[in-house]
């Protein structure tokens, strides 16, 4: 890969409405699994990389859901052969991922088979978007096995986004730095098909020119320093007065709720049951697309800031906490929650941890004074000392930045738009809290005195 290019990846819906399409899918992902799983049972035998032809005819491992057992059976691969070839590729691919894990000093087993492949890999010569006699994109596309036909598919816009996206900061790029630059152009790169409870999606990724991209990363930027809290009742509250109410949707929650009920009252292996079991995957595959948005987006206006400030608290054992006496609607809220932090500590560039035992709720973010006495009911924060007042949550996540960087978090109105705008159209409550005497915005960054409190930082270099 050129290191001139950064990677952007984007999902499509296909839309699969004729039968040839069904079994044209239902093909490749049958073929893709026998071919995957016949390579990695005979990693052992040093089989290399087999031409397809050497794929016609194989004995392969194919899981038996009713004795719950792999069986060997021999198999004939009838599909096209680039995907035969693309499952060898991807054994490979997933191996040396799995060894790049265990040079990271991670416990690692054996490549596992798979019952069935959610995701099958094409090159970006497998597929093709078409186009018009003038050039503009159609939501038409080309996989393996087509032939002559195409495939409609949802989300042509992203692509044109994408494109408007890069021309405009081109042209910030030529503005403001250097003008007579020309970026490379965008390119298609490889690609997945995706199997999902309600229906089959292409995620494509994208070249694009790094400097530009770069460019428009670093111009996205709305601060410098921002802390976060989650909590079950405000979900994720901004030390720049932010506050995002998350709550799965209850019409959906009821629904899953009820399918469950039906589920339990069906016929072991009645067709009944097997009908339900479908809806109940449905329902979460719509649940889970909604979650995933709203923390796309919570990740969008972090990566928006320069370092981000969190408390280490157990995280793992916050996805892991005991859930019982939770409404169905609390713990799919705390699943959706746990994963947003994991994602930020894992993925921000210069992302600092706060030591768990840092006791940030109690202290006040004006004078430094520490309320002993504070109860988890207290939601607003009343210094004995100073008589500052404020969130509880806020107070929090402003200690949080002040003991990890040490200077105190300056915020400016304007950030406030750029939230909302990243925010829009997403179906999640968003409030702005007062911050007090600390609200009209202040432009000298004051460095805080040392309190005896320990930051634990954890830098990371992308
Ligand atoms: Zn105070």
């Amino acid at each position: 890969m050129n290191s001139d290019y950064m990677i952007a990846t984007r999902k499509f819906k296909l839309i699969v409405r004729k039968r040839w399409q069904q079994q044209l899918l239902d093909q490749i992902f049958t073929d893709a699994t026998h071919v995957y799983n016949y390579i990695v049972d005979n990693l052992d035998n040093k089989i290399g990389r087999p031409s397809s032809s050497k794929l016609k005819h194989i004995t392969t491992r194919v899981y038996d859901y009713t004795n719950k057992s792999w069986n060997s059976a021999n198999v004939e691969i009838h599909g096209p052969a680039v995907i035969a070839r693309n499952a060898v590729k991807q054994v490979y691919n997933n191996l040396s991922t799995l060894q790049g894990s265990k040079a990271a000093g991670n416990k690692i087993g054996r490549l596992k088979f798979k019952r069935r492949l959610t995701a099958v890999l094409l090159t970006y010569q497998d597929y093709s978007i078409k186009r018009d006699k003038n050039g503009n994109w159609l939501p038409r596309i080309r996989i393996p096995g087509c032939r002559s036909r195409t495939f409609y598919f949802r989300g042509l816009k992203q692509i044109h986004q994408l494109e408007h996206e890069v021309e405009y900061w081109t042209n910030h790029y030529r503005q403001t730095v250097d003008q007579s630059y020309t970026p490379l152009p965008i390119k298609f790169k490889g690609a997945f098909l995706l199997r999902k409870a309600d229906g089959y999606y292409i995620a494509i990724s994208f070249a694009i020119d790094k400097a530009i991209w770069l460019h428009r990363i670093r111009n996205m930027r709305i601060g410098d320093v921002v802390g976060l809290d989650m909590g079950v009742k405000k979900s994720i509250t901004f030390s720049n007065g932010i506050q995002l109410k998350y709550t799965p949707s209850q019409k959906l929650v009821d629904k899953i709720a009820s399918i469950n009920q039906r589920i339990a009252k069906s016929q072991r292996g009645s067709r009944n049951r097997l009908k339900r079991k479908w809806q109940l995957r449905r329902a979460y595959q719509k649940l889970a697309n909604v979650t995933d948005d709203f923390r796309t987006r919570v990740f969008a206006i972090v990566n928006r800031y320069s370092t981000v400030c969190l408390q280490d608290e157990d995280i793992k054992g916050w996805m892991k906490k005991n859930r019982n006496g939770m409404s169905l609607g609390e713990k799919l809220q705390y699943v959706g929650l746990g994963m947003i932090k994991q994602r930020i500590v894992d993925q921000h560039p210069d992302c600092r941890l706060v030591d768990r035992f840092n006791p940030t709720s109690k202290t006040c973010s004006q004078c430094g004074n520490i309320k002993d006495d504070l109860q988890l009911s207290d939601r607003v924060y009343v210094c004995d000392k100073c008589g500052f007042k404020i969130d509880r949550d806020l107070n929090a996540t402003i200690n949080m930045v002040k003991v990890a960087t040490g200077v105190q978090p300056v915020h400016e109105l304007s950030e406030i738009d750029a939230v909302r705008r990243t925010l829009k159209h997403c179906n999640v409550e968003m409030s702005i809290i007062d911050r007090g005497s600390r609200f009209s915005p202040v432009t000298e960054r004051v460095p805080v005195q040392s309190s005896g409190q320990e930051a634990v930082f954890r830098l990371r270099s992308s």
